[in-house]
């Protein structure tokens, strides 16, 4: 038999959810629902208080777009395994982002690497980076950081794209602080979080080569400072992201793009390269990379149980339906 999805990984046994195959009411909403409720984010019927929980070393924002259809999004999944600290926003009802506090991870002309945007600070001078991190450019990851002088696809140069109307918008869902917790589905596999080309899927590419220069001793102990405490992702087709990511709240923020990985997503096929990653492995992969980082060095799995669903859903469509359909 060919290899289940994610087999290196740490995820909590899956066979409940086997058991779980026929909808259940959500507790919260009443609505029927199968494995959890994708507006409530909660587990419903045997799966409540039986999925695995997990806790992030950072607060996750997602960005969804309005027209996604409901139920298809796994950005789902990692407000329902993370709920304390994922919180799915509609566009356009999104926070007034500081730019001294918060990432956004969308790929492009000015996007770098989670390890270059830390260098590039330390360099700096800024904020709160420790100087273990002073590598050389030599070091860094060769992702180029351009100006946006090249007008291509993601060009920010309109960043007011109804900035009146939006700030109403605003206004209003700051009224409303259970806006929060909306969210709306996804259904496609036109996902932003690619522009990267791939030639693995693991949990590797940490970046160990960049601090060769110090002890092994002191690498343990000291970790850089992150100089955010939140990071945002968007949640889209390609075409959408680029509406949202327009938007001037999001256009200020450093953007930080990800490693190589290649996806698993059962949408992921036509025209689509393989790299371009759901959401719920866009956020795994950056937390893999964060945990590395800031965290310790050994990444020892903290954070697969985010792939709990997914992981399940990939092995059924890849062993059940070879067309790649999921119902
Ligand atoms: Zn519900």
């Amino acid at each position: 038999m060919e290899n289940q999805v994610f087999s290196d990984l740490k995820i909590e046994n899956m066979h409940i959810l086997d058991a779980a195959e026929t909808r259940s009411p959500c507790p919260k909403c009443g609505r029927s629902r199968k494995y959890f409720c994708y507006t409530c984010f909660v587990a419903v019927g045997l799966l409540q208080g039986r999925i695995p929980l997990v806790k992030l070393p950072i607060k996750v924002d997602i960005i969804k777009h309005p027209n996604e259809r409901d139920g298809k999004s796994t950005a789902c999944h990692a407000a329902v395994l993370a709920n304390d600290d994922v919180t799915i926003y509609t566009f356009p009802c999104i926070p007034e982002y500081d730019r001294n506090e918060v990432i956004l991870v969308f790929p492009g002309e000015d996007a770098v690497s989670l390890e270059t945007l830390i260098q590039d600070q330390s360099t700096c001078g800024t904020e709160n980076v420790n100087s273990d991190l002073n590598s050389t450019s030599e070091d860094a990851p060769k992702i180029a950081v351009h100006k946006k002088d090249d007008s291509t696809n993601n060009s920010i140069e309109h960043p007011s794209i109804g900035s009146s109307e939006e700030n109403r918008v605003s206004d209003s869902c700051s009224r409303n602080t259970d806006v929060r917790k909306r969210k709306h589905g996804l259904d496609n596999a036109d996902r932003q979080y690619s522009s990267i080309e791939s030639d693995e899927l693991d949990r590797d590419g940490a970046p160990e080569e960049r601090v060769n220069a110090e002890p092994v001793a002191k690498k343990t102990k000291t970790k850089p400072m992150p100089t955010f405490s939140k990071v945002v992702f968007i949640d889209s087709t390609w075409k959408q992201s680029k509406t949202i990511f327009q938007d001037e709240r999001l256009t200020d923020l450093r953007r930080v793009e990800l490693k190589r990985h290649k996806t698993n997503f059962w949408r992921s096929q036509d025209s689509r390269p393989d790299t371009y990653l759901s959401t719920i492995e866009a956020v795994y992969y950056f937390l893999c990379d964060y945990h590395r980082l800031f965290v310790e060095e050994e990444y020892d799995g903290q954070y697969d149980n985010l792939l709990f669903f997914f992981t399940y859903m990939c092995n059924k469509i890849k062993f059940s339906n070879p067309k790649g359909k999921f119902k």
